[in-house]
């Protein structure tokens, strides 16, 4: 298994899975271009593209979407209510290149099994998704308001973890953002915060459930790279735990992890 947060946060999100000759895109929410850009620096060749999965309508989920599915021909696959409301933001996508899948029913790709899950954010039905390739798994969470008990259990057993660090509280309320969004970021329906992330990770690593873990969607307004990631491992060091924690970066590639 092959992973690679492309970019991470709210100007656009794009990572990339690959195992055996399936190669998936989750999101595409950046510029066509930059994404085949980013793709080639990691030796992925944007005509290999096997499938481009969708975890929820935003903008900076589906940007590049439609242009990459029109270019290379590549099939979009997302659940009903997420395929309603961006398929007028996509543009025309040929018929053969639609796809669906049912939030909490596993599909295949090739030798990949993927399970997209419940999650909780202001979008019609946003998912977060597991991939089953061979041994190991991959979950990518971000873009919730908190973690369920559902979501902690796709999240658990994971040998790699992109989750949702988005902001610090106290910037957050400090910050500059109007009261409406500063409500809906904190709110059930927003985005997890880096204290609430910190806490969910202590939990994985001391059930020694959690593998590599990649710290993403991080805010440019309300946090910072050096912020998330002291947070997490502060409550870790509380309770004797040294553990790697990387952060998935807003403008580059994160390290490829291969297992
Ligand atoms: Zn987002
Ligand atoms: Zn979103």
């Amino acid at each position: 298994m092959r992973f690679c947060s492309l970019r991470s946060g709210s100007s656009g999100n794009a990572a990339y899975i690959g195992y055996k000759d399936v190669h998936i895109l989750v999101d595409a929410g950046l510029s066509g271009s930059t994404i085949e850009k980013s793709l080639e620096s990691i030796d992925v060749n944007p005509c290999s593209i096997s499938a481009i999965l969708i975890t929820h309508e935003h903008n900076d989920h589906i940007k590049g979407a439609g242009v990459l599915s029109r270019r290379y021909n590549i099939p979009i696959y997302a659940n009903e209510a997420t395929w309603a409301s961006m398929e007028n933001l996509l543009g025309e996508i040929n018929c053969d290149n639609k796809r669906f899948f049912k939030t909490g029913e596993d599909f295949t790709l090739g030798d990949v099994r993927i399970r997209p899950f419940k999650k909780s954010h202001d979008a019609v039905e946003p998912v977060g998704f597991s991939f089953f390739c061979g041994q190991n798994k991959a979950t990518i969470a971000t873009d919730l308001g908190y973690i369920s008990r559902g979501v902690a259990a796709n999240i658990m057993d994971s040998d790699i973890v992109l989750l949702e660090s988005n902001h610090d509280v106290d910037m957050l309320i400090n910050g500059s953002y109007p009261w409406t969004l500063k409500k809906r970021i904190l709110s059930p329906h927003g985005h997890l915060s880096n204290k609430d992330a910190a806490e969910a990770i202590k939990k994985f690593i001391k059930l020694k459930s959690i593998g590599k873990i990649y710290l993403g969607h991080l805010s440019q307004n309300n946090n910072k790279p050096e912020i998330a990631y002291k947070t997490v491992t502060d409550v870790l060091k509380e309770e004797g735990i040294d553990y790697e924690i990387n952060i998935a970066l807003r403008y580059a590639e994160s390290d490829i992890v291969e297992i």
